[in-house]
């Protein structure tokens, strides 16, 4: 293919990428941007296997064989609730890919560079193993987190901060040191230093950061997957790569600031790490000791109390998730909804284990996008709420996050259901929330415990009221 054509199927990528995130900043357009990505990706994917990158097309059909299968295979294998999982890990890959590339680029001196030029390129090669050795080490790390093979506390070693700076610097003398010896045609013990560092740096940034303020790390890695790619782009000379990895990169910036905000903290102070962290200070004592008692409720009581209710608010949470129970709170809602009662629904944004999760669920059982509201856009209609139904969600309803000044969640917003009069909360026992605190929510005056598996106390509910 010629050059040119090869420049305008990228160009047409390019368009269909931005159209693809320009649609998925709104529900209802969602599956369109969706679609726009899909064929950008086919097309920028056709254009590059055609467009000579190589001439060894053997190894590159096997490759994405190879690749296309065990991609296939984890698509169809993982459940809804493993996403965030598996987008880690998908991270991961990408950072490990430029740093193979970096190491291939500049073992191989496939392209000759010569003065300020080869400066550049070696610059970039460095950069660019930087971040991919952060992006792989940091999002295997933030696998383990989310998948639960790695505590939620953080590790906090003392001097971390101290350690952080260290780490730094050393990066950066090596990188002098890369420069200098790269142009004599040497360079690789500071490339290999380099790369230890960045590893170690990517574990012990994410290690070191608390349960609730995970939703910062994993936008935080899509971010940094991104300009890994980048900066595998400017390591091919491939423009698409670079853009792309420009879209992602600065996207995901952006979502880790929405994050933040969302979360009432401070980007620096997440990645610092320390947040979450489940330690009370010395002075104050213990800190939560909850007043009041648990009252549990059964399937006939709430029937009762949502059928003769005029405002309801449903608020999901993760266990929504793991209990798979989306279409049975839609066919309830439908039900209520027909009855004439107000259902709406309240949404969190760091509720369940990745952005829009949440969103994502309630629009696959067919939730009508006009009743699903934001945190900010219903939390002062509690007052008028009759019923609240709280399922699988904890952190985001938690009151210590307002009462309890020490508390690992303090300060970040949450919904209040505990403002209406009376809230309903679908768990399987008392068991904590990710960030690991005590919920007083369940022990208010106004709180009914709905205990068991929320999907099957939610097809018991369905039978009563309809
Ligand atoms: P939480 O993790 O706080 O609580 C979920 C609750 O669901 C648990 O207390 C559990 O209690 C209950 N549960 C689990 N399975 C079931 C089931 N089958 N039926 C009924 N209940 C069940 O979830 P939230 O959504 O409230 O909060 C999200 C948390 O995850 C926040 O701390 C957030 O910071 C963090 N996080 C969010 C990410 C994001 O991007 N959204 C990413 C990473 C972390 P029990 O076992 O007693 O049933």
């Amino acid at each position: 293919m010629s050059q040119g054509l090869i420049n305008v199927a990228y160009i047409g990528a390019t368009i269909l990428f931005i159209l693809a995130l320009g649609g998925l900043s709104k529900q209802e357009t969602a599956r369109r941007g969706n679609l726009f990505g899909m064929i950008g990706m086919a097309l920028a994917l056709l254009a590059t296997v055609i467009g000579l990158v190589t001439s060894n097309y053997v190894l590159l059909i096997i490759a994405l064989l190879v690749g296309g299968t065990v991609g296939l295979m984890l698509a169809k294998k993982v459940e809804m609730t493993q996403m965030p999982e598996l987008v880690a890990i998908l991270h991961s890959l990408v950072g490990l890919a430029a740093v193979m590339v970096g190491y291939a680029n500049f073992l191989s001196h496939a392209i000759e560079f010569t003065g300020v030029e080869k400066t550049i390129h070696d610059i970039e090669t460095y950069i660019g193993i930087l971040i991919g050795a952060m992006t792989f080490s940091g999002s295997v790390v933030a696998y383990l987190k989310l998948s639960g093979k790695w505590g939620g506390k953080p590790l906090l070693l003392p001097a971390r901060h101290w350690l952080n700076l260290g780490l730094l610097i050393l990066a950066i003398y090596f990188g002098v040191q890369f420069v200098e010896q790269a142009a004599q045609g040497g360079g690789l013990f500071p490339l290999v230093a380099m790369t230890f560092i960045a590893l170690l740096f990517g574990i012990h940034m994410v290690a070191a950061i608390g349960g609730a303020d995970m939703p910062v790390v994993v936008s935080m890695l899509n971010s940094y997957s991104g300009w890994a790619a980048a900066a595998l782009g400017f390591m091919l000379s491939n423009d698409l790569l670079i853009v792309v990895g420009a879209l992602v990169g600065s996207s995901g910036a952006i979502l880790s600031y929405i994050m933040c905000r969302a979360m009432n903290r401070n980007f620096i102070s997440v990645i610092a790490g320390g947040f979450g962290s489940g330690t009370p200070s010395k002075s104050s004592g213990p800190a939560t000791e909850i007043e009041g008692e648990v009252t549990p409720i059964n399937v006939d009581e709430v029937a009762d109390l949502v059928s003769t209710a005029k405002e309801v608010m449903i608020i999901p949470g993760y266990g929504m998730a793991v209990a798979q129970a989306q279409h049975m709170v839609s066919d309830i809602t439908k039900t209520l909804r027909k009855k004439g009662v107000n259902v709406r629904f309240g949404i969190h944004p760091v509720a369940g284990r990745m952005p829009g999760h949440m969103n994502v669920l309630l629009a696959e059982a067919k939730v009508p996008y006009d009743i699903v509201f934001e945190m900010d856009e219903i939390n002062e209609d509690f007052p008028d709420v009759d019923v609240s139904i709280v399922i699988g969600a904890n952190d985001i309803v938690n009151p210590a996050a307002q009462e309890v000044p020490d508390s690992p969640i303090a300060g970040m917003p949450v919904l209040e259901p505990w403002h209406g009069k009376t809230t309903i909360v679908l768990k399987r026992g008392m068991a904590t929330g990710y960030a690991g605190v005590e919920n007083p929510l369940f022990y208010k005056d106004n709180t009914r415990m709905l205990f068991g598996d929320a999907k099957e106390s939610l097809e018991s509910l369905f039978k009563l009221v309809s």
